[in-house]
């Protein structure tokens, strides 16, 4: 099954894929941009080729620590028996896909913190190295008097080091999802023993840090100087941004937990619609397209030969094959085959089903017993349950939050309650 938004793969360290999402190509040009600028502005002795080179090996140190980063969360996880799928590193930082949650506030404390802690302890040992190679630095008060000073190794250490603790710093606001709002969940986790609570506790806390640093960056963007983040249009439209992806970040948690509450220990079998429209596969598709999809709202048809499921053809494949082209083509040439679509059992947990129709990113899912077709579970079933039960009967039906999850990363793993763990660090 492709998964859209894992990106592409670039190798494997300790069993784990690692995948680098195509929005982290905008961070590599930016860092090796401003990178190479500000190199030329404080050392207009050095060559292009010195600054450009030492720009582009920056980028990739700071690639490598972010990696860093996302290798401790998930060797912990692997050392305490929960396998680690793959690392994607994209836009915001990076992302570890770990096959379950942790199961204990322990295990979830420990997890989580190991990765800041790993920043914070590079970046230490960058900085010190810095300040111990090459002599002393003469003046540590003003950055513009030190930086020139320093050469070109110097220089990149100096940078990395701080880019590191800035790394390790950020990711302890205790805002879940950030690694500090883990930490905080896992704390509040253990003195309610109540995993939900604990999530809408610290996802809470997280839209607050969000909406304050939004308001913080447009402040900026205004003329405000914010302690830390200093000044400037530039930088608050930076933290306004960041800002509003940990606020995000932190509302779809947070309806995470709502769908989560209202879908688990439901059956499929108790939303799922039952005969649902069937096409055999010897159907041409042009008959498919006048008798069933021009003929009703379904987007999506099990494809049944006898009595046997044999695959999944929908609107979009019949979209991709050229009109003039329906009336030779059967269903079985454009379908998905059976083998390679995800099918749910009728007694399946609805919020373990609604997982697999955000992994498999498609609208519905056949549902089989015993190999014999029962019926068809759509997203927008399981959207239409939770109006009936959500307390506020106002669900909004936006499939968004259900679906692509944080970033629009596809989701491979599951946890207890049907959701995927991402792990992520943020910049
Ligand atoms: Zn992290």
């Amino acid at each position: 099954m492709v998964q859209r938004g894992q990106g592409f793969r670039i190798g494997r360290l300790f069993g784990i894929d690692i995948r680098v999402d195509w929005t982290w190509l905008i961070v590599f040009a930016l860092v090796t941009y401003s990178l190479g600028n500000t190199y030329g502005q404080f050392h207009e002795d050095w060559s292009g080729t010195l600054r450009w080179g030492l720009a582009v090996l920056s980028a990739l140190l700071f690639f490598g620590s972010v990696l860093a980063h996302e290798l401790a969360h998930s060797l912990v996880s692997q050392a305490r028996g929960n396998p680690v799928n793959s690392i994607t590193l994209f836009l915001f930082g990076g992302v570890s896909n770990i096959k379950e949650e942790p199961d204990s506030p322990q295990g979830e404390f420990l997890m989580a913190l190991l990765g800041p802690v790993t920043s914070l302890v590079i970046g230490g040992a960058l900085l010190l190295t810095a300040g111990v190679t090459g002599g002393r630095i003469t003046t540590v008060s003003n950055p513009s008097e030190v930086i020139p000073q320093l050469g070109p190794a110097r220089m990149v250490l100096v940078w990395l080091g701080s880019i590191n603790v800035i790394l390790g710093l950020f990711n302890l606001i205790p805002g879940f999802p950030l690694d500090g709002g883990r930490v905080l969940r896992s704390i509040l986790w253990a003195a309610t023993n109540d995993l939900g609570r604990a999530t809408r506790w610290a996802s809470w806390v997280g839209r607050g840090f969000g909406l304050l640093m939004t308001f913080g960056g447009f402040s900026m963007v205004f003329g405000a100087t914010i302690p830390f983040f200093g000044s400037g249009l530039i930088n608050g439209i930076w933290l306004a941004f960041i800002g509003w992806y940990l606020n995000n970040a932190s509302a779809q948690s947070y309806q995470r937990v709502v769908v989560q509450d209202i879908l688990e220990g439901v059956p499929v079998k108790r939303m799922m619609r039952t005969d649902p429209p069937t096409v055999s596969p010897s159907t041409g598709v042009d008959r498919l397209v006048r008798e069933h999809i021009m003929g009703g709202d379904d987007h999506s048809f099990p494809v049944i030969d006898g009595q046997e499921v044999v695959g999944i053809v929908t609107l979009e494949d019949v979209r991709s094959l050229p009109e003039e082209e329906w009336e030779s083509t059967t269903v079985r040439e454009i379908m998905t085959p059976h083998d390679k679509c995800t099918v749910l059992a009728p007694d399946e947990d609805a919020s373990e089903a609604l997982t697999q129709l955000a992994a498999c990113d498609v609208r519905q899912l056949p549902v089989l017993e015993g190999g014999n077709l029962k019926g068809v579970l759509r997203r927008q079933d399981v959207i239409q349950w939770m109006r009936l039960h959500s307390e506020s009967g106002g669900w909004g039906g936006s499939s968004s939050g259900l679906g692509s999850g944080l970033g629009g990363q596809g989701r491979a793993g599951r946890q207890r309650g049907g959701q995927a763990a991402d792990r992520r660090s943020a910049r």
